[in-house]
């Protein structure tokens, strides 16, 4: 464990998570105006500063303006990587913590589109929520809706059967959460930071033979009424730790496989934390990443053939969310007897991009 913290803090030394240097150069007056007329988060500490001249790039569309200007003000500047700009994700990255950003933005002059992706799997419709944007700001002009038209490249098409299942789904939630009363509790209001961010501890998440492929590293960050967590993400490339993140696996995944392999109850829980705790119990448990929202279908999968899953929800609404989206995804098929032996586990991909 000490080896990948120091190996971590050694890439940071090199200054892939440094200062916010290169500035997505906006207007500061377009980035305030957005300030004001979406309900957004205050601009990242030392984002206005940054944010000096007027670029208007002619090759850059309408909805790369947009798209940038707000997460600008919302999160603070991007910075420019290889194809994509990368902002600090709204969803899991806005509490105000140092994190390597995670929310690549680019624009795709073919399709008249700015792509927005999280590398956590952060949904782009949340993502854009969050700044007050919707998904059909991604596109500089909106398709014209002609019914006799097929649909072409770069049109938006309409909603698929899945995925109007998936939004109907998904407002259930909320309703069941309503009329259930279930608790929100409040997140406590912990005041301004009064100390420098330290490393708490690292979560290694391991491939099906044992190898090493990313860590999440946990921080703590004191302020007034008490410690505010973040996480940060890193990838094992064979060599040494990059600052991204790395395949959707499920976390202490050889463990898993071994638990489905004896027919085991698997829980599906929110963090590392809680993953810690029900396997000191003698429990087998799981969870992805990242937290709240950035479960996957990938992780899904390699609960195919698991017995029974358990899945236990953070008793706050992107808890139950999450829940419910961990339990759409398990493959609800019947599964085999106890006493046959082979799991089909999914093959393993590596790292994204
Ligand atoms: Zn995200």
């Amino acid at each position: 464990m000490d080896r990948f913290l120091d190996n971590v803090e050694h890439n940071r030394a090199q200054g892939w998570d440094g200062g916010l240097d290169e500035v997505q150069r906006r207007s500061l007056h377009q980035a305030k105006a957005l300030t004001e007329s979406h309900r957004v988060r205050p601009p990242h500490p030392g984002a206005a500063g940054a944010l000096i001249g007027m670029n208007h790039d002619p090759a850059q569309g309408r909805s790369w303006q947009l798209i940038t200007a707000a997460l600008t003000a919302t999160m603070g500047p991007g910075r420019d990587r290889a194809r994509w700009t990368m902002f600090l994700c709204p969803v899991h990255e806005a509490d105000g913590q140092h994190h390597n950003p995670s929310l690549g933005v680019r624009y795709d002059p073919a399709q008249g589109k700015t792509i927005v992706r999280c590398f956590a799997h952060c949904d782009d419709e949340d993502v854009l929520d969050r700044v007050g944007l919707r998904v059909r700001d991604m596109w500089d002009r909106l398709p014209e809706r002609n019914p006799n038209q097929p649909y072409q490249r770069g049109q938006r098409r309409p909603p698929s059967r899945a995925q109007q299942e998936q939004q109907r789904r998904v407002s259930l939630v909320d309703k069941a959460i309503d009329y259930a009363r279930l608790p929100i509790p409040s997140k406590p209001d912990l005041g301004d930071a009064i100390g420098p961010t330290e490393n708490v501890c690292g979560y290694l998440y391991r491939r099906p033979d044992g190898g090493e492929e990313g860590v999440v590293v946990r921080h703590k960050t004191p302020h007034e009424h008490g410690d505010k967590k973040s996480f940060t993400q890193a990838h094992w490339t064979g060599t040494s730790w990059e600052p991204t993140g790395f395949a959707p696996i499920p976390y202490r995944l050889p463990e898993l496989l071994d638990g489905m392999q004896t027919g085991r109850e698997i829980y599906v829980v929110e963090g590392e934390k809680d993953v810690g705790r029900a396997m000191d119990a003698g429990q087998v448990a799981t969870c992805n990443a990242m937290g709240a929202g950035s479960w996957t279908p990938e992780h899904a999968k390699w609960l195919h053939g698991a017995g029974r899953v358990i899945v236990v929800a953070d008793r706050d609404r992107p808890g139950y969310h999450h829940a419910a989206k961990v339990a759409e995804t398990l493959d609800r098929r019947p599964h085999r007897p106890a006493n046959h032996p082979a799991v089909s586990t999914p093959r393993y991909e590596g790292p994204p991009q």
